[in-house]
């Protein structure tokens, strides 16, 4: 994961543009991603396809020559979105149009102007105030005209047409834990359940944040109540510990396989509630549509120093991190896919457990005495209402445990899997 964010590092993405294709392309080279392009215009649901942008190149001249900020060191350094500018300007004009971080003055910070056409640069706030009195020239070789919306999609089927959504956006240039984090988390987790037997389709989808979550969704919109289960992924490459951010229900299944799950990891974590800010949870989570999208990450977006700065780089991001987050994700989906409701078969009085061979007979198993007790707890409670991971949030134990307890209860044939519809 590492390796494939040094790789999308250098790319100028933003929410339109071949960087996002070029990136969707490398992608490519480890799963089969489909990739769509919505052309400028196109209506989603409120919004509009905006013009694609397109940057070769942008500095800011010195009057003796010298690039005193160039887009080919950083493509943070350009304000993403910029219109085409060749002009010259006196110190005091162009500042109208550097942004700094004077609290981190060592570090560019990231801006946009999606949505008004303006056109600006960032720079370190040292780079500034390094700068003299001059005439500068200012030279912005971009497109901003009618093209497309590049996404990215891929669906792994499962024995069930019900959905796990899977969301990364694709629209931030050279910023490692927001967002090549969860682009690189999501493409391998894809690769990964691509190669295994599953219950559920999982669907993949990168996209710019906002427009391309927005435009994915009308353009999805007999799909979308296939969707049991969701999770946007980003910000998954820093030390800090994780924080789940509940859907707008805030009780869904996958609010509760997240909190399970991590509790089970024994990893920091921390939960908080569904608020209408963030990432495309929030659009996943708006009320036409309501879908169980819950948001997985480590420290949270705008709440570490190095956020939408320069310092979001590639030693920020680490691979022993992104490797934690990539087993809590794998961990929250093994709790998914393993979550049934079962129905005891001999319900009345406890089956007797010993003349099975499941009684303190149990050699090879990490703990007898709770592998037993998990037993008690999924025998008493698989009504045909209660799932599995009803019975270990209320037995307190590790959704393995129950998981393990369940899978020797139905080979002794004293389980038997209630249909998802006989359930409801
Ligand atoms: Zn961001």
């Amino acid at each position: 994961m590492h390796n494939l964010v040094e790789r999308l590092f250098p790319i100028c993405r933003s929410i339109t543009g071949d960087g996002v294709r070029e990136t969707l392309r490398i992608l490519q080279d480890i799963i089969p991603l489909e990739v769509h392009e919505v052309p400028t215009g196109t209506a989603a649901f409120d919004w509009t396809i905006p013009k694609e942008w397109n940057v070769r190149d942008a500095y800011i001249k010195n009057s003796r020559g010298r690039k005193v900020i160039d887009f080919g060191v950083s493509n943070l350094h350009l304000v993403s979105y910029s219109v085409p500018v060749q002009k010259r300007l006196s110190l005091a004009e162009l500042s109208k149009h550097l942004h700094t971080d004077p609290d981190h003055p060592d570090w560019v910070p990231y801006r946009t102007s999606y949505y008004n056409e303006t056109w600006g640069f960032c720079l370190s706030h040292n780079q500034f105030q390094e700068l003299e009195e001059d005439e500068y020239e200012i030279h912005i070789d971009a497109d901003l005209q009618d093209g497309s919306l590049t996404y990215g999609e891929l669906v792994v089927p499962g024995n069930e047409a019900e959905e796990v959504l899977l969301f990364a956006h694709t629209c931030h240039p050279s910023l490692c834990n927001d967002n090549l984090s969860g682009i690189a988390l999501v493409t391998h987790l894809a690769q990964i359940l691509s190669e295994i037997e599953l219950r559920y389709t999982y669907r993949f989808v990168f996209a710019p944040a906002t427009i391309g979550s927005i435009t994915w969704l009308s353009r999805n919109e007999e799909a979308l109540g296939r969707i049991r289960h969701g999770l946007v992924a980003s910000v998954l490459g820093d030390p800090g510990g994780f924080h789940y951010k509940r859907t707008y229900d805030g009780d869904a299944d996958i609010d509760r396989a997240v909190v399970q799950s991590l509790r089970d990891l024994g990893v920091p974590f921390e939960v908080r509630e569904f608020e209408p800010w963030g990432y495309d949870e929030r659009q996943f989570n708006s009320p036409g549509l309501r879908l169980p999208v819950g948001r997985l990450t480590r420290s949270p977006n705008g709440e570490f120093a190095e956020y939408h700065t320069s310092a979001d780089n590639l030693e920020f991001v680490k691979a022993e991190c992104l490797g934690q987050s990539l087993h809590a994700y794998l961990a929250i989906v093994n709790t998914l896919e393993a979550n049934r409701v079962y129905k005891n078969l001999s319900p009345n009085g406890e089956p007797q457990l010993g003349r099975r061979g499941l009684y303190r007979k149990l050699g090879g198993l990490q703990s007898v005495e709770a592998t037993q007790l998990a037993m008690l707890w999924v025998l008493n409670g698989s009504d045909g209402h209660n799932s599995l991971l009803d019975i270990a949030e209320r037995a307190k134990m590790p959704f393995s445990q129950v998981q393990t307890a369940a899978s020797l209860l139905e080979s002794n044939h004293l389980l038997a899997l209630v249909e998802p519809d006989v359930a409801e």
